[in-house]
């Protein structure tokens, strides 16, 4: 079966850190004997540039038609002044909306070589730490209506509508389970039941699906209390599950406990592999416009987000599995790229492509 991939390297480091993750892909086609069909296309201050939107018909086109797309990162000072449905991030923000990516899953790794990175005392996370943070993405206060601001009284009133049906809390909670059942099969649902009656509808909803996955060990916590739980005791955690606004706030905060956000991968999903849904990965970061051009972004994000496309679309764990393997083996012989050099004595500075080279070659 021929895996189709759409590369958009977008914008600033977008194209230098897609460079690696592609060649990656090159090594895992010679190791493992699969071949993937890529195709690249414009998103983002580079698609406006050329076809004056950044998000052209011909791109979305192919990202439909395709298994999975690879996106490197859009944005930039250049089209700070560009019409506001003309930015690049216009285009971010609708490809999301068109394939219908309701699923964000964001892992927060602490590999052992690199605890001092994180803010957390070095006791917390000195075994490494392995989270991941399913939320959910076209819901929640962000796009409920009734939305808006009025005069009421005299005075300006703002409001939003926090709002979720049945289906939308039971899709994603299928996502998160299945997400669980491939890891330590713990699953730590994240609301504020004790408030807010949505809350209590995702609670009840979560459990319901939870019935049909016995082997995954369900839990449920507030949301102020897992913000605390997050920097006093992140181990206790596998998956956890939330809504649109929490999750927002929740994986920037496991993002700072990670520490480097030249490592963080990503995933939206439209579905479970099981249901045909397409993938979207792409690193957390931006586009660097301080460092692009200089060979000096660190491109493992971007190559862990292709172990993750790897792993959730194509199914091809054991190649997932080898290339986050090649990462750390490359992390561990002291290879740092120069975001994660800092303080670490003994370390050999490597320029993005030299990381990439690096990976590749303990793939073989
Ligand atoms: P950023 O993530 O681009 O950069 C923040 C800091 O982290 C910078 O100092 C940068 O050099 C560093 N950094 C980020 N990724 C790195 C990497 N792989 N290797 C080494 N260092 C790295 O965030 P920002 O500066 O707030 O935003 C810059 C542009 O990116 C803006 O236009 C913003 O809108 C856009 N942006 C895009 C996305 C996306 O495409 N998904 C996400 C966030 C920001």
């Amino acid at each position: 079966m021929e895996k189709n991939i759409v590369v958009l390297p977008g914008d600033g480091i977008g194209p230098e850190v897609l460079a690696e993750a592609v060649k990656i892909l090159h090594a895992v086609e010679r190791r493992f004997g699969c071949s993937f069909a890529l195709r690249e296309a414009l998103i983002g201050g580079a698609a406006y540039e050329a076809e004056g939107d950044p998000l052209p018909e011909e791109t979305l086109a192919a990202c439909r038609a395709a298994d999975a797309v690879l996106l490197g990162a859009v944005g930039g000072p250049r089209w700070a002044e560009a019409p506001v449905d003309k930015r690049p991030e216009a285009g971010l923000l609708r490809i999301r909306k068109e394939l219908g990516l309701y699923a964000n899953l964001r892992p927060a790794v602490v590999f052992p070589e690199l605890a001092s990175l994180s803010c957390l005392r070095p006791d917390l996370v000195e075994q490494g730490l392995d989270l991941l943070v399913v939320r959910e993405l076209s819901g929640d206060v962000y796009f409920g209506l009734p939305a808006g601001e009025e005069r009421r009284d005299g005075a300006r009133q703002a409001f939003n509508n926090m709002i979720y049906d049945e289906r939308e809390i039971r899709r994603i909670a299928i996502v998160a389970f299945e997400a669980a059942m491939k890891r330590k099969r713990r699953l730590c649902s994240v609301d504020k039941a004790n408030i807010l009656a949505v809350s209590r509808l995702w609670r009840e909803v979560v459990r319901e699906v939870g019935a049909d996955y016995p082997g995954v060990e369900l839990s449920h916590m507030y949301v102020d209390n897992c913000a605390m739980q997050m920097v006093i005791r992140p181990a206790q955690f596998d998956v956890l599950l939330t809504a649109n606004l929490f999750g927002d706030i929740l994986s920037d905060e496991a993002a700072g406990v990670a520490g480097s956000l030249g490592l963080l991968p990503s995933a939206s999903l439209s579905g479970t592999a099981q249901s045909g849904g397409i993938g979207l990965y792409e690193p957390v970061h931006g586009s660097a416009p301080d460092i692009t051009g200089q060979d000096k972004a660190n491109p493992l994000a971007a190559i862990l987000s292709t172990a993750m496309m790897l792993d959730m679309t194509f199914g091809l764990k054991d190649a997932a599995v080898a290339v986050e393997q090649a990462v750390r083996r490359t992390l561990a012989e002291g290879f740092r790229t120069a975001d994660i050099a800092a303080g670490q004595p003994g370390t050999r500075l490597a320029s993005c492509r030299e990381m990439g080279d690096l990976v590749a070659a303990r793939l073989v």
